[in-house]
Formats: C-alpha cells, sequence, structure tokens
C-alpha cells in the first residue's frame, strides 16, 4: 500500500475579512510529484503555509505522515525550499557547503560541531543537484538558478521523504528553468523524493509533475497529469480568472 504523506481534509482559512481557502483537500503519496498550479493571489503560499504548520486553518484537518500537523514532529522528513530563498548579495560570507551544512542543524541541534560525515552529506546533496563543483565558492557569487540549486541541496542533506517548493523558478533565467525542472524529475523519478511544487506556470512543470492541482480559492482540479492535459483550455480560463493558452510540447517543438 502506497502510504500517504500530506492529507488535507476540508480545510478552510481566511485573513481578516476575506476567505482565502474553502474546503480544500488533497492527498500527496509517497513518490508523486505534484504541480499545484493557480494565478497569483489564489492561496497556493497560504496553502503550503498551512501544511507546514506556519498558519493554522480554521476549519478542516491537515495530516503530515498520518500525523495531526500540530503534533508533527519529524520535521527532517520535510525539506522546504521558498521563493525568497535565492537571494544572497555577492559579500555573502558563506560557502556553498557551509549553506548546504546547515539544513543538518535540526537534525543534529543548532550549537553541534559538523562530522566528517555530515560533510559527506552535504557533498552528496550537491551532487545530485549537480553543483558539486561549487562547494567551495561563495554563494553570493552563484547565479539566481546556481544559488536555487544549492537550496535544494540545503532541503535535501536532511534526506527528506518530501520536498515542497514555493515558485523555485522566481529570479531564474528563463533559459535555465527547464533544467532546473528536470533536476527535479530526476530526483523524484531516480531519488523517490514526493514533491509538491507551487507555481504559476500552467504548462512546462505540469509536463513533468505526475499529478496536477488547480487552486483558486477552492480546488477547481485534482489528478493525474494525463486528465490535467485532456483538460481544454477554455475550461482552465475559467477557473484560472482570464484567458490562458496552453503551449504543449510538440508545438514547441521538444
Ligand atoms: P498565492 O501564493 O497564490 O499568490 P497567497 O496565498 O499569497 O496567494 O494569497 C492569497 C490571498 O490572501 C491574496 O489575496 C493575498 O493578498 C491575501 N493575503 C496573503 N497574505 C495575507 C496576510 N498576511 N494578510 C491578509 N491577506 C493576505
Amino acid at each position: 500500500m502506497t502510504n500517504t504523506i500530506i492529507e488535507c481534509t476540508d480545510v478552510n482559512f481566511r485573513y481578516e475579512h476575506s476567505t482565502v481557502l474553502e474546503d480544500i483537500s488533497l492527498k500527496v503519496k509517497e513518490g508523486e510529484f505534484w504541480a499545484l498550479i493557480g494565478p497569483n493571489g489564489s492561496g497556493k503560499s497560504t496553502l503550503i503555509n498551512i501544511i507546514l504548520g506556519l498558519l493554522k486553518a480554521d476549519q478542516g484537518t491537515v495530516k503530515l505522515f498520518g500525523q495531526n500537523v500540530d503534533s508533527f514532529k519529524q520535521r527532517e522528513r520535510i525539506g522546504y525550499v521558498s521563493q525568497k530563498s535565492n537571494s544572497f548579495n555577492s559579500g555573502f560570507p558563506a560557502t556553498v557547503l557551509e549553506v548546504v551544512k546547515s539544513g543538518l542543524t535540526r537534525k543534529i541541534g543548532l550549537f553541534k560541531a559538523f562530522s566528517k560525515q555530515d560533510e559527506q552529506k552535504a557533498l552528496d546533496a550537491l551532487r545530485i543537484v549537480k553543483m558539486e563543483d561549487f562547494a567551495g565558492q561563495n554563494i553570493g557569487e552563484l547565479s539566481g538558478g546556481q544559488q536555487q540549486r544549492v537550496f535544494i541541496a540545503r532541503a535535501l542533506v536532511g534526506e527528506p521523504d518530501l520536498l515542497i517548493m514555493d515558485e523555485p523558478t522566481v529570479g531564474i533565467d528563463q533559459k535555465n528553468v527547464a533544467s532546473f525542472y528536470s533536476m527535479l524529475n530526476e530526483l523524484n523519478r531516480e531519488h523517490g523524493i514526493a514533491i509538491l511544487l507551487v507555481t504559476h506556470e500552467i504548462d512546462l512543470v505540469t509536463e513533468l509533475a505526475t499529478h496536477v492541482a488547480c487552486l483558486n480559492r477552492s480546488i477547481h482540479f485534482h489528478g493525474v497529469q494525463s486528465d490535467y492535459k485532456k483538460m481544454n483550455d477554455a475550461d482552465i480560463s475559467l477557473w484560472y480568472g482570464h484567458p490562458v493558452r496552453r503551449v504543449h510540447q510538440e508545438q514547441k517543438g521538444v
């Protein structure tokens, strides 16, 4: 039986006067790669914050690995990368390896020294994201896309079962976005890590994800990628709130 990693049931949330999430139910299982898509302001980040336990739902329940989010203690099982991660300026005094190792502090304790084994884990994580050659370099000297790969390595170093990313391609050069996504695909397929990726893109990432959830206050569609692809653009435009047109792989000549 495949284990459920995230289970949201009838989640509702409002900020003061406006309802942002309405009756959200969603299940992410082991090995799945979910794209959570929706326009700006549709509640994606709010839902992620509720899943991470940073905000509390007004109604409904959230379970992580079968446990209620309020009492969930195994935080190291979840790696999180936000859109704001890749913004170190060039003078920031930390190497790539140090940044990746800092992802272990939750596991080993804040004031403990890193062991040789920790260093090896950090190098292994950098290898997965193809950044091992940059280990000794200053983080601030890297491009946005390279920094984002380092932050994924930082999220991976504790060997999580689930990686949650909120708009990870913001700030990445458009020509590097495809290779960034194919790295995520590899993480999912070859390393078996479940992924929940938040994006306002309706195209590229859904070519890679195994499952898609369409959010705009409520969930308008959730299911396997092939069923998402069968939806026509007019239906997507309806829930998205303005006309959209997906560019399919064949049209792009990929
Ligand atoms: P998305 O991630 O899809 O862009 P958000 O979850 O950030 O959407 O925001 C959903 C809605 O909630 C938006 O209308 C936004 O303006 C509003 N919102 C977000 N954060 C707050 C907050 N701290 N207080 C009040 N309203 C908020």
